[in-house]
């Protein structure tokens, strides 16, 4: 059975104090992690703040990035040891502003999804899909490369622990996200590439989630969909009363 989950991706939004104040207000109205898992990422300045904020609670505290090595000099970025030793449960990767503004290929998302396992993280790993609405053809080739790409090498127990993001570009930030339909039909997609990679049982056990302008008004037919285990919401995660709208759907 696949828990569904709710994650909020803050990206560079909210101070420490903000991050805290924040986790307090929603930390004792959450559904048991058993019944719907609930996760936050926040930026890397906070995560420590938020994770002894929610301490007792069941929210995830995630970060929004990682870096493939454990430590060394690489100037600016976080260990994915150092975030499971700070109690950080989730890292998204890949997502779709860091593969554009930051140049991210599917190969260095690959080599994080890596040690993001070893170092026990569970990843978020997003699928961008630049494709545009309705290029059937194309948006197949797309989705399903990375999705070859990203998770090449890992194996059955290790994609077990990788929650998969579908997330079209068009639908990020945009207010316009995509139909029930459409969102299934990505979410399907990445299941069946899964179970050609790992074979059904394995695929039955991944969560997909969608990502894109999700709402409260449109977050239960998302949610209904059948290869929809969840969403990963931006701009929507902002504000805690959303957020707990969006828990309690
Ligand atoms: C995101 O950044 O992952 C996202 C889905 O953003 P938004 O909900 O604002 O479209």
């Amino acid at each position: 059975m696949r828990v569904p989950i709710i994650a909020g991706n803050w990206k560079m939004h909210k101070t420490v104090a903000e991050s805290v104040d924040f986790v307090k207000k929603i930390r004792d109205q959450l559904p048991p992690a058993e019944q719907l898992e609930t996760a936050l990422a926040g930026p890397t300045l906070s995560l420590v703040s938020m994770k002894e904020a929610a301490a007792g609670s069941p929210l995830k505290i995630a970060a929004e990035n990682c870096y493939y090595k454990n430590e060394g000099a690489y100037t600016g970025e976080t260990s994915p040891y150092a975030l499971y030793q700070a109690g950080i449960h989730h890292v998204i990767l890949g997502h779709s502003e860091r593969r554009k503004y930051f140049h991210e290929t599917d190969e260095i998302v690959n080599k994080k999804i890596k040690a993001a396992l070893a170092d026990h993280l569970c990843p978020i790993v997003c699928c961008d899909d630049t494709m545009g609405r309705r290029t059937a053809g194309k948006k197949v080739h797309w989705v399903v490369n990375q999705i070859l790409y990203d998770a090449k090498g890992l194996s059955s127990d290790e994609i077990r622990h990788v929650t998969i993001a579908y997330e079209p570009s068009w639908a990020i930030g945009t207010g316009q996200s995509a139909d029930p339909d459409e969102a299934e039909e990505g979410c399907y997609l990445i299941r069946q590439t899964v179970a050609y990679m790992y074979g059904n049982d394995v695929a039955n056990d991944v969560r997909i989630l969608y990502g894109g302008s999700v709402t409260t008004s449109n977050i239960n037919a998302l949610m209904s969909s059948q290869d929809i285990d969840g969403v990963l919401v931006g701009g929507a995660s902002l504000d805690p009363e959303t957020f707990l709208k969006l828990v309690n759907h």
